[in-house]
């Protein structure tokens, strides 16, 4: 068995996994409530996602929902995102922001601080690297989370 074959089951393996959250999305609903809202856009590929945290006052996310449409990338990945970022804290949601956007521009990232899970997790999703049209959809979602945090109501892509 080759090096190359075994890349290739790892990444179809991968693709599962993205099938599977862009097929059947977590937290995929309206919360009754929450304190972070934003919307995020992909005018490259359509994708619209709104996105709902609930952030209490130790700086820790309780709750993470989205609703919209997109593309079974986006809508992978914002599944995916809303289920790593509950009970995290805005510091480990940081690290997780910067080591999700390296892995998937390509940039080397230490995963040191990130939890093994989350790290399989975002290199899942960070095989769209290899598929550059569609890296836009995959960061759409955490790109709208940094907006939300911020207290900005708007994310772009652009
Ligand atoms: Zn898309």
């Amino acid at each position: 068995m080759s090096l190359a074959a075994n890349e290739t089951d790892l990444r179809d393996l991968y693709q599962d996994l993205i099938l599977d959250h862009g097929k059947h999305p977590r937290n995929f609903h309206k919360p009754d409530a929450s304190n972070r809202e934003a919307l995020g856009h992909n005018p490259l590929c359509g994708d619209r996602l709104m996105l709902y945290l609930t952030v209490d006052d130790q700086d820790v996310i309780r709750d993470a929902a989205f609703q919209g449409s997109g593309c079974a990338i986006s809508v992978a990945s914002a599944s995916m995102m809303t289920e790593m970022l509950k009970g995290k804290t805005l510091a480990e949601t940081e690290a997780l922001f910067t080591y999700m956007h390296d892995s998937c521009t390509g940039v080397a990232s230490s995963a040191d601080a990130i939890a093994e899970d989350d790290a399989d997790r975002v290199q899942a999703l960070a095989g769209v690297r290899h598929y550059p049209m569609r890296v836009k959809c995959a960061t759409l979602p955490w790109h709208t989370m940094q907006a939300a945090l911020k207290n900005a109501t708007k994310a772009s892509t652009e």
